[in-house]
């Protein structure tokens, strides 16, 4: 059999389950766009504030450019940092009440770095059953052994610990990217702090802040990412000055690539001053009320509506797409087998109307809102 043929039979069984997965261009600016020429609303985008097309962070891309071409031209530890580099990852540090900061090219790269930095031979990952593909993939390149933990069960996190000596890291994501649920972080902190494991939270999804707080007595580590709540390109890490300077030295996702481009970096730079600013809470207010709208009390701008087979998520999608409204169907294996969903993400870009339009379409499809 070629590769050609073996590819099309891979293909042809993922057609069969309702699996098949591919690019659909969604010209917008905002979440109004064209699909296939055809005027359309999107819920399914991570620019949770709109500040993606904020007339600062695009004049601050605009100038970036301007001022130092597009690529970084190399590695960050070669001749790939610009000041803007340092000044964002100055800007990330004290936005996380952190020591330091240091810039990836995706939060994707930058939960391998973390990973693959400090998960040595002689330590144990402690890792939330629903963690992001990159956390999964980080765990998987790094030589410490992992223990998967119910999804935010402490208890049995907790008996996992109490079960394992040498070093200890725990990692979990703060707000989980497709049930829009938060971890519960003073008890998971509070079990790190017994059982003296660093703990690692992945912030990609928290626009409001849940684990601003600092945690005593607890090393923590963050990771984030700029191309969410920041509405740019890349991620970071945030954390203790040794463990990043550790991470300059050690971790090949961040030395082995050219770095992040002077335009992704003015532009989250810039879009990290509004998010810290009155003009960032307002938009956390806006944001809230769309969520108030179609998910009362739900914490996150993250809604899922579970339908559990993934032809049902298929055909709920495909029904909201025939009225110009997108909500991506998520399946298998982006979670668990017989969850498949509909993921609504809300964002302060979009207005009444649009959410009204959204709220009224589910309400005629009578779908339950988890
Ligand atoms: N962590 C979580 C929880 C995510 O949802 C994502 C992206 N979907 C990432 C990390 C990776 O971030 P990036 O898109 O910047 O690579």
């Amino acid at each position: 059999m070629s590769w050609t043929e073996w590819a099309t039979t891979q293909l042809d069984e993922l057609a069969r389950a309702q699996r098949l997965r591919r690019t659909v261009a969604f010209d917008c600016d905002g979440p109004e766009g064209q699909v296939n020429g055809r005027a359309v609303i999107s819920f399914a985008s991570n620019d949770y504030l709109g500040l993606s097309s904020a007339p600062e962070v695009r004049a601050a891309a605009h100038n970036a450019i301007d001022r130092f071409g597009t690529g970084a031209l190399a590695s960050r530890l070669v001749v790939g940092t610009r000041s803007l580099h340092d000044e964002l990852e100055a800007a990330l540090a004290a936005w996380k009440s952190s020591a330091r900061a240091l810039a990836f090219n995706s939060g994707y790269a930058a939960n391998l770095g973390v990973l693959t930095t400090l998960a040595t031979a002689d330590t144990t990952v402690f890792s939330d059953a629903l963690n992001h593909a990159s956390i999964i993939d980080g765990c998987r390149l790094a030589r410490a052994r992992t223990c998967v933990y119910r999804h935010c069960d402490v208890e049995h996190l907790e008996s996992l610990l109490a079960q394992t000596d040498g070093r200890k890291l725990v990692v979990t994501e703060t707000v989980f990217s497709m049930d829009g649920d938060c971890a519960p972080l003073d008890q998971i902190a509070a079990a790190c702090r017994r059982h003296n494991a660093l703990l690692v939270l992945d912030e990609a999804h928290d626009v409001f802040g849940v684990s601003k707080d600092a945690f005593v007595d607890v090393e923590v580590i963050r990771v984030g990412t700029l191309s969410k709540t920041l509405g740019s390109l890349g991620g970071f890490v945030a954390g203790p000055t040794a463990l990043i300077d550790l991470m300059i030295n050690r971790a090949r996702t961040f030395i082995f690539t050219t770095g992040l481009s002077p335009a992704d970096t003015a532009a989250a730079k810039a879009a990290l001053q509004i998010c810290d600013s009155a003009r960032g809470e307002a938009l956390r207010t806006e944001l809230r009320r769309w969520i108030e709208m179609i998910a009362p009390a739900h914490p996150t701008p993250i809604v899922p509506v579970i339908l559990g087979a993934d032809g049902a998520a298929v055909a709920a999608s495909e029904r909201l797409l025939a009225q110009g409204i997108y909500v991506p169907a998520i399946r298998p294996p982006t979670v668990p087998m017989g969850t498949a969903r509909l993921r609504i993400t809300l964002s302060a870009r979009h207005n009444l109307a649009m959410v009204s339009r959204l709220k009224e379409a589910l309400d005629t499809k009578s779908t339950e809102i988890a």
